[in-house]
């Protein structure tokens, strides 16, 4: 059985959220505690604090902004540039770039910006994919510590002190009440909520030939790297009001393309449309925990009024931790092949990182699946 919390339809078996006497998640307060915010006063607090680094040489950039292309990072270039401020856009590569996602990079630099994107030898990658796939059931382990180890190496690299991050995640997806009112982000940070799941990047020389040189691209910089250049990041999202759906519909103005449909196992269009492996990673966070993307997002739009937790349900019941045959439209045996994993073996993968105590088991104790291989939920609320 699985406990819901009772304001939106998270269930309390995701790790790093909490309730509280009323059965609320600490997403939901930390949204609450926005509604208080002088964000005016905010905002007076960010540019007084990006003062101090403006480039008045010339010589370098004012920030770093990590990107990815998506929706928010648009959003979140057209907030700095209208700050005034000249970034340096930096992208990790992600580890299957689909063509929307390509799209949507030409398109972030075409609104003016001086951009660079980092790819960590792509073979390496695949081999990272498939150990962190086998060994903590997560295949996007590699990009979690690109996505948040690459721009800080380019600060220390281009000298340039000040980050610009977007949201702080652990603010709209819970996590510990001292976590999410930090303004920056940390090595600390990136180790405890960063989706590294207890893989160290030092665990992993010496297997599958992995060696010490091929991880260069995923340390973070030393202290003594980062205090020689004073790296500082900030949350954009902690300054400004930060809302998923604005920052879609801000972007599409700005020639940000979404998908034709949702998203499959997501109940949106315009949300991780940039690698064809978020579906396969979206699975195996569903059979652990027992919630996919659409419970992410069917979350949010309860947290701000546009859906009824009535209705949230119905779409997760729908949408949500559906088996990933296909992600923006490509096979599941395309996406696997080059990390040299069939889709039998995905779904042994599966099947050891699954919950037996959270999905329906016959007699015998074997998973139950419908016939297009969808694992069900004992429950899907609280017993009334
Ligand atoms: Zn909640």
């Amino acid at each position: 059985m699985i406990t819901y919390y009772r304001r939106c339809v998270m269930p309390s078996t995701k790790p790093d959220i909490f309730f509280d006497g009323d059965g609320v998640c600490t997403a939901c307060r930390n949204f609450e505690r926005r509604t208080q915010v002088d964000w005016d006063a905010r905002r007076a607090e960010f540019e007084r604090l990006v003062a101090d680094y403006r480039d008045h040489s010339g010589n370098r950039w004012d920030c770093i902004v990590p990107v990815s292309g998506g929706k928010d990072s648009t959003a979140q270039v057209l907030k700095i540039l209208e700050l005034g401020l000249r970034p340096l856009c930096v992208t990790s590569t992600t580890c299957d770039l689909s063509d929307l996602g390509r799209a949507n990079i030409e398109n972030l630099k075409s609104l003016g910006v001086d951009y660079m994107e980092f790819t960590a030898n792509p073979v390496v990658r695949r081999t990272l994919n498939r150990i962190g796939l086998e060994l903590v059931g997560d295949i996007a382990w590699p990009e979690h510590v690109g996505i948040f180890t690459v721009p800080v190496r380019a600060a220390v690299e281009f000298r340039v002190p000040l980050i610009i991050w977007g949201e702080n995640a652990q603010n709209e997806y819970g996590g510990p009440a001292h976590s999410e009112l930090d303004r920056v982000l940390t090595r600390r940070w990136l180790e405890e909520f960063g989706g590294l799941l207890g893989l160290r990047v030092d665990d992993l020389p010496g297997q599958h030939g992995i060696t010490e040189g091929d991880l260069a691209s995923y340390r973070y910089p030393s202290d003594a790297e980062l205090a020689s250049v004073g790296v500082t990041g900030l949350y954009l999202g902690y300054f400004v009001p930060w809302d998923g759906l604005s920052n879609a519909l801000l972007s599409e103005a700005y020639g940000f393309k979404s998908y034709q449909t949702a998203v499959e196992g997501s109940m949106l269009s315009f949300e991780n449309l940039d690698n064809h492996q978020h579906g396969i990673h979206d699975y195996l966070k569903f059979v652990k925990y027992g919630f996919g993307r659409a419970t992410d997002h069917a979350c949010m739009q309860v947290r701000r009024g546009r859906l009824t937790r009535a209705q949230a349900l119905t779409i997760v019941e729908m949408r949500d931790g559906k088996f990933p045959w296909t992600y923006l439209g490509k096979p599941l045996d395309d996406i696997l092949r080059p990390i040299d994993v069939s889709v039998e073996r995905f779904v042994e993968i599966c099947d050891r990182f699954t919950n037996r105590q959270i999905f329906v088991t016959d007699a015998d104790g074997d998973l139950v699946r419908d016939s297009e291989g969808n694992l069900t939920k004992i429950n899907y609320d609280n017993e009334p």
